[in-house]
Parts: structure tokens; C-alpha cells; sequence
């Protein structure tokens, strides 16, 4: 990774590059800490121009057929694919994480696509003769203009969550990508133009707080999908729908993993080890408290084991800031302060070489209390807390006292306790003997709690619901005039 700077980020309106005087932003490379672009700060003047021009898109894309709109996502598909080195490259420069994950992250977002293409075997509508000569119908129709605002932690694949099925449902797009790593959805423009994506169906307006603030009061927006922390989470799902939007608004997590003492070995601890430190814990799905119930010791050995094979620059890639990694480093020691015992201390970790890049290494902290924030709080950094608990039911209720719900886990060879964990846990996500239980298309994702507001869930088929309206049609075609619907 030689040269890293890169092209100066523009907004994408009605298919044209553009920037205007606005503020700018530094975009950093926290593999380095080096300055790698920089992005503008856009407003609600932008905004406005790029609701236009999805506006005066929408009635053209609309008027197609789900089978003709598809066809772009084919093509686009195929450039994800042949483009596939340079856009992990791009996510592992702008993110931070491995190269490895930067390309599953890919991977990921064209299996999306994929889900995307299938929608006309999924979307048949219905009808019905309800009465003799009548006949009712249900079609699926776009709502129009939409805005996803998306996260750092998946540059790439997150946008693919919600603008491949918004805009194949016949709705035109406004991205709003997370200022920290603007530089793949400027890439996803450019590809989805060359893909042939008509002018204004997609459109990217770069900024923060302000242009937030800005999709969720613009009348002109119909709907808004959110992903992030769930501080913002809050501020975006009131705001959007105090002004009437339909809004889905996906938070943080704290995921407990539930470890009994029969759980296989090796195939426990290297999933927990790999769940809490993949993506340098940077994952709504990582695992973020073990509970421990009863004797795990066994386990526990293993886990300091498999996290000493983990190391920064290597097989594990930096956290996204320098504040981040404060953050961190802050929680795992107010806890040693606290009295819990630091097992694989992450700490002060530096890359030779890329001594201004942000790492943290693997930690386990042992011997974590319920009141702590370590076992509270979203971390968001490659650290796992072990709780111990006496038995299964003490753990499910340590598991059902998080605010959040994103997702759980139980690690056992006993399918009926594995069976109660899938009961009881208070998580939209559940794995079993599976560290990271993110549900592959055509199965939706979604938290519970506050790991995520609204109705539905944001990918898969539950997503239909939320880009599309119902339209009911009754129609009568028996002229005699003595029979009246009801007949
Ligand atoms: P964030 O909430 O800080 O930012 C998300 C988006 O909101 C960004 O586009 C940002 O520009 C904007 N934003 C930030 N502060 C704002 C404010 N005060 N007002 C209005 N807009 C604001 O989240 P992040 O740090 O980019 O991402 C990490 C968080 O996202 C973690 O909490 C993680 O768990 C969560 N996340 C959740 C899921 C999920 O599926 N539930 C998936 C990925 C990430």
C-alpha cells in the first residue's frame, strides 16, 4: 500500500461529480493516521438539489418494470466482481480493517445484489376473485424519494444493505455515507452509473450532524434508513417521523455469547476469540460480554491461547480513530481499576512502521461485574468481558438486562439447553455454536431493543415492507346492473 492518497471526495447528484465551496473535512487513513482526502460538509442547499433531481428521476424509473429495473443490478453486480481487489483495497484503506475482511465485506455486498435480482421471483402480487366477477389485487409501488445514512464499520457493505432493494423497487436514492469513510460509496456511483443507472436514481450528499439533520426534516423525503450508534439512532427515528417519514433506524449492541461447560473446546474459544476481535471488534455483531456459567476454566485457557495468535498489523487491523482507540483503551483500564483481572491485555499496541495508525490488541478482561460499564456499555474495539454465572438461568437474565438486542449466542453440545437460550435470549439475532449469527439473504437483519427503532428489518424480505406501499384495486367487470359487489 504505497501511494494512499486519494481522489477528493465530491457529492453524486443526477449523475455528475460535484463540490462547491462548502467546509471540508479531513479523511484519514487510520491504518497510518495519514491524511488520505478530504470531503465536503454539505448542507441543506445540496440536499435539496440532490432530492430534486431524484424527484424528476422517480417518474421514469418508477413507470418500469421490477424485470427491467433488475437488469442494472446484473450488470452492476459484475463490475463489483471484476473491481473486487481495488474496492477491498479502498475499504481496508479507509476503514482500517484486514484485507481479508475488506474482501468478505465485498462479497457480502454482492450477494446483496443478488438478493436484489431476485425480486421478481419473490414480488408476484396478488388477486382474487372475492365475488363473482370482482376481483381484488394487491401491488407492491415504490414511495419515492428515500436517504440511507450509514456507519464506518462497513464502508462497502452497508450501503448494499438498503440501496440495491430501494432501488429496484422503483424508488431513487440519496446516501449519505459516514464522513469517516466516504471514499467507497463515491466508488459505488461510479459503478453504478457505469452499471447504467439512470441519472438521479442515485444520488450521495457528503457531510454530518447537519445533513442528518437536513434528509430528516426535507419534505420531499418519503422515507429514511439509519445505521449507526444508537445515541443517533434515537435523534434520527424521532426526528424523521415527527416529520411524517417512515423511518428504520438500526443502534449499537452489546452481544452476550452464553458458554456452557460442555461446549467444544476449540470450536468455542477460537469463534468467541474471533467474534469479539474480527473487524477489530468493530461489529453491531461482535461479541462483546462472555457468561460464563458454571465451570468454563477450560475454555477460558484456550481463548487467552487463541487471542496471543491475533496481532495488530497482521491478522488484525486497526480501529477507526485516535479517539476511538482512547476510548477503548479508557474502558479496559477503568475496569482493571475496578478489580476485574485484564487475561490478554490489548493496550498501548503499535504497528511497525505505522506507529500514527490506530491499533488496540485483543483483550479479555475476566472477572467482570453486571454493575460495570464494561459489561454495559458498547465498547466497539476487539475486547471481550466475562461475566461468570452459577447456571443457565442466571445467564439469560444477565443477557435479557442489556438495553440492547442486536445479538446473542450459546456455545453447547445440549441441543435442549441451546433450545431455552433461543427462547429466552432478548436479541433479534440468535446463533448457536456460531459467533457472529449474522442471517444470510433471504433472511433479514435486525436487532431488538434499542439496537434498532422502527417496524421490520432493514435487509432481506422484511425490507420489501418498508420500500414499497401496498396499492388494493377492486374491480368489477360483470355489467348486469342487479348484482352489486357483494354478489
Ligand atoms: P454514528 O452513530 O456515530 O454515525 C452514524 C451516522 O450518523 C454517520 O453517517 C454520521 O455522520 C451520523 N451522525 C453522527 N452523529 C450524529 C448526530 N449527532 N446527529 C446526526 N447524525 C449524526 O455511528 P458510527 O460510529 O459511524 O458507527 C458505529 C455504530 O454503528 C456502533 O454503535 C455500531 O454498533 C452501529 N452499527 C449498528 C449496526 C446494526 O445493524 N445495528 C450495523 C453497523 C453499525
Amino acid at each position: 500500500m504505497e501511494s494512499m492518497k486519494q481522489p477528493q471526495v465530491k457529492n453524486f447528484i443526477n449523475g455528475e461529480f460535484s463540490r462547491n465551496g462548502q467546509n471540508s473535512m479531513d479523511v484519514l487513513s487510520p491504518l497510518t493516521g495519514e491524511i488520505i482526502s478530504n470531503l465536503p460538509m454539505s448542507g441543506m442547499k445540496e440536499l435539496s438539489e440532490a432530492v430534486q433531481a431524484a424527484k424528476t428521476a422517480f417518474t421514469l424509473w418508477s413507470s418500469k418494470t421490477l424485470k427491467e429495473r433488475i437488469q442494472v443490478f446484473f450488470k452492476y453486480r459484475s463490475l463489483l466482481e471484476e473491481n473486487i481487489d481495488e474496492l477491498s483495497k479502498l475499504v481496508q484503506l479507509e476503514n482500517g480493517k484486514t484485507y481479508g475482511e475488506s474482501r468478505a465485506e465485498v462479497e457480502k455486498s454482492i450477494e446483496l445484489c443478488e438478493f436484489a435480482v431476485s425480486m421478481p421471483q419473490i414480488i408476484t402480487n396478488e388477486i382474487q376473485e372475492v365475488s363473482r366477477g370482482v376481483e381484488c389485487r394487491i401491488e407492491r409501488k415504490p414511495i419515492g424519494v428515500v436517504a440511507c445514512i450509514t456507519p464506518f464499520n462497513f464502508p462497502n457493505m452497508v450501503p448494499h444493505w438498503t440501496v440495491p432493494n430501494a432501488i429496484v423497487l422503483g424508488n431513487t436514492v440519496i446516501v449519505k455515507p459516514s464522513e469517516l469513510v466516504p471514499l467507497s460509496v463515491m466508488r459505488m456511483a461510479e459503478l453504478l452509473k457505469e452499471a447504467g443507472l439512470p441519472d438521479g436514481v442515485f444520488n450521495v450528499v457528503n457531510g454530518g450532524k447537519e445533513i442528518v439533520e437536513a434528509i430528516c426534516d426535507h419534505e420531499g423525503i418519503e422515507a429514511v434508513s439509519f445505521v449507526g450508534s444508537t445515541h443517533v439512532a434515537k435523534i434520527v427515528y424521532k426526528r424523521a417521523s415527527s416529520n411524517l417519514k417512515r423511518c428504520v433506524a438500526l443502534g449499537g449492541a452489546k452481544n452476550h455469547l452464553l458458554v456452557l461447560p460442555d461446549a467444544h473446546v476449540e470450536m468455542t474459544a477460537n469463534n468467541v476469540v474471533a467474534s469479539m476481535s474480527g473487524c477489530a471488534g468493530q461489529r453491531c455483531m461482535a461479541a462483546a460480554v462472555m457468561v460464563g456459567v458454571d465451570k468454563i476454566q477450560h475454555i477460558i485457557d484456550r481463548m487467552i491461547i487463541e487471542a496471543r495468535t491475533i496481532v495488530p498489523g497482521e491478522n488484525l487491523g486497526s480501529v477507526i480513530s485516535k479517539e476511538a482507540k482512547e476510548r477503548i483503551e479508557g474502558y479496559i483500564t477503568e475496569a482493571e481499576q475496578q478489580g476485574a483481572k485484564i487475561l490478554v491485555d490489548g493496550r498501548g499496541a503499535t504497528v511497525p512502521g505505522k506507529e500514527g495508525g490506530f491499533y488496540v490488541g485483543p483483550t479479555i478482561i475476566d472477572y467482570v461485574t453486571t454493575d460495570m460499564k464494561v459489561a454495559k456499555e458498547e465498547i466497539f474495539g476487539p475486547v471481550i468481558s466475562i461475566i461468570r454465572a452459577k447456571d443457565l438461568d442466571e445467564a439469560i437474565q444477565i443477557e435479557n438486562s442489556s438495553n440492547y438486542g442486536n445479538a446473542a449466542a450459546v456455545f453447547t453440545q445440549n441441543g435442549g439447553l441451546a433450545k431455552r437460550v433461543m427462547e429466552k435470549a432478548s436479541a433479534g439475532m440468535i446463533g448457536v455454536n456460531i459467533g457472529v449469527p449474522v442471517p444470510r439473504e433471504p433472511f433479514s437483519f435486525g436487532g431488538w431493543n434499542e439496537s434498532k427503532f422502527g417496524v421490520g428489518d432493514i435487509t432481506g424480505k422484511s425490507s420489501i415492507e418498508f420500500w414499497t406501499q401496498n396499492k388494493k384495486t377492486t374491480t368489477k367487470w360483470n355489467p348486469e346492473d342487479k348484482t352489486n359487489w357483494m354478489s
